[in-house]
């Protein structure tokens, strides 16, 4: 539906200055895609600083039946700030400000805004962090991260956004103001809407204040580098590793074909004979790490081990990271178009799962490259592939299905921390049942009755 700029502009205008109203398509065109390259134009972006905007935009727009799709850092890699249906691209980018820092009941209130990096770097002002940690930290906002409740790697410890935010503020897609969850580590009156927000991709609410739930930063962190000989003595480490007492404080791992990259574009050294490796780090107080380094040691060892390497340096430990942190950036300029999926399975089938994959690899032609979050059992599962070869797109996408099939298969789940938005929506019903999904679709229904807040997401397309 064609939307008269003009009238939107006017009553928009009421309340939010002109000049955080964009409707030219060339200053619009930043607006209109994310990481996952799809793109569509939307009619207008609008950059709002306050609650009180939100709101306005979101009734404005309902009155109008104008689509709208909220927008922190554009960071999404499954397309889901693309406003498919044009419309309005509601910008949180501007909400930026730390509302305040609580140390005695260790949270922190936020606008969506924030960066990632900003809330870790306030935070640890006060001898504290927040455990969500995508690699995207520096450029990706606090929005974002509820929104597909995004992760990293301390995860397996500490857990995701649904696990550290004590509470919200949000508008619907008319423009009514909900608050949810509670200021205390305990509370059970009523549903908890804290956790159904987190994680709904901005098609129930646009999230404009956020109570996140904070932790001591760890007195000492040890790290390690663990080589194997091949990828299932790596896979059968990791469930060795999580059934013993001391949790990780990460637990990464890489394939093969990662080391080669790594080997190609970094100056780590790593001997000609490893074909998997293992990340590892252990926190807790000083007295203490030594121990708990045995007891991962002594997990992680087996027929396939290669060798254990204790990172002595913070430079040391600063260059095994940014070789993980650069392999998907990495991948994008080797490969004309990487698949990228975040599938996760459960820990203990984490070494069938990965044997799988390569004899997919094998029997549809496809090369790929398996990294991620070990102790979460989340892989990065990397499809590369030219988009211009009709006939191997046909063959990525019938492995996919395979891939999929398996992991719901094995007890897994399709996305561990990117989300469903565009790039995962002909695929959920893999995972969630028709009679489950009717009941996450009247949800929708009662949180925005028009359809209207980035529409054409998560559900099937019809
Ligand atoms: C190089 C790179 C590395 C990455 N690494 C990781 C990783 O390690 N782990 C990981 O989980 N992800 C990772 N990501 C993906 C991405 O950074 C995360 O999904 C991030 O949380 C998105 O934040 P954003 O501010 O960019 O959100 P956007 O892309 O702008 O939006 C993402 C979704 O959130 C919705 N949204 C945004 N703000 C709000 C709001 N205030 N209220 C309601 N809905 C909202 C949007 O509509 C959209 O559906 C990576 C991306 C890149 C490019």
């Amino acid at each position: 539906m064609a939307v008269d700029t003009t009238a939107l502009v006017n009553a928009l205008q009421t309340k939010i200055d002109r000049s955080r109203i964009l409707t030219d398509a060339a200053d619009c065109l930043p607006y209109s895609y994310d990481y996952s390259r799809n793109s569509h134009p939307p009619d207008a972006v609008v950059f709002a600083t306050s609650h009180q905007e939100v709101v306005h935009c979101l009734s404005t727009c309902y009155q109008l039946n104008i689509p709208v799709v909220p927008r922190g850092e554009g960071t999404g890699i499954v397309g889901g700030s693309v406003p498919i249906h044009g419309g309005v691209v509601l910008s949180l980018e501007r909400m930026q400000q730390i509302l305040a820092v609580d140390v005695a009941n260790r949270c922190m209130r936020v606008q969506p805004g924030v960066l990632n990096q900003s809330v870790q770097d306030k935070a640890a002002e006060h001898g504290f962090f927040w455990p969500p940690d995508p690699s995207s930290r520096q450029v990706c906002s606090v929005g974002g991260n509820l929104a597909h409740n995004s992760a990293g790697p301390r995860a397996v410890k500490y857990g995701t956004p649904r696990e550290n935010t004590l509470g919200l503020q949000a508008v619907t897609a008319d423009g009514k103001t909900l608050r949810t969850g509670v200021y205390t580590t305990k509370g059970v009156v009523g549903y908890d809407l804290t956790r159904l927000l987190i994680g709904s991709e901005g098609t129930l609410a646009v999230i404009t204040e956020a109570t996140l739930k904070l932790t001591p930063l760890p007195e000492a962190i040890g790290c390690l580098r663990v080589l194997y000989k091949d990828i299932h003595s790596a896979a059968s480490a990791v469930s060795h590793i999580m059934a013993q007492p001391v949790i990780p404080y990460t637990l990464e791992f890489l394939d093969s074909a990662c080391l080669n990259l790594i080997r190609e574009h970094s100056s780590l050294d790593l001997p000609a004979q490893a074909q998997a490796m293992l990340l590892i780090e252990v926190d807790g107080p000083r007295v203490a790490l030594p121990s708990a380094i045995q007891a991962i040691q002594q997990a992680a060892s087996n027929a396939g081990l290669i060798g254990i390497d204790h990172a002595q340096t913070a430079a040391e430990k600063a260059q095994l990271w940014q070789a993980r942190k650069t392999l998907s950036p990495t991948l994008r300029k080797i490969a004309a178009k990487k698949i990228n999926e975040d599938v996760v399975v459960p820990v203990a089938q984490m070494a069938p799962f990965i044997q799988q994959l390569a004899e997919f690899a094998q029997t549809y032609q496809i090369t790929i490259v398996n990294f991620g979050h070990a102790g979460n059992g989340n892989i990065h599962v990397n499809l590369l592939v030219d988009p211009n070869d009709a006939e191997q797109m046909q063959r990525s996408q019938q492995c996919l299905h395979k891939i999929f099939t398996l992991v719901i298969q094995l007890g897994g789940s399709l996305s561990g921390e990117h989300g469903v938005g565009l790039a995962k929506q002909n695929y959920i019903g893999y995972e969630i049942d028709p009679v489950t999904l009717e009941l996450m679709q009247k949800i929708k229904q009662q949180f925005d009755p028009k359809h209207l807040l980035n529409p054409g997401k998560i559900f099937p397309k019809k």
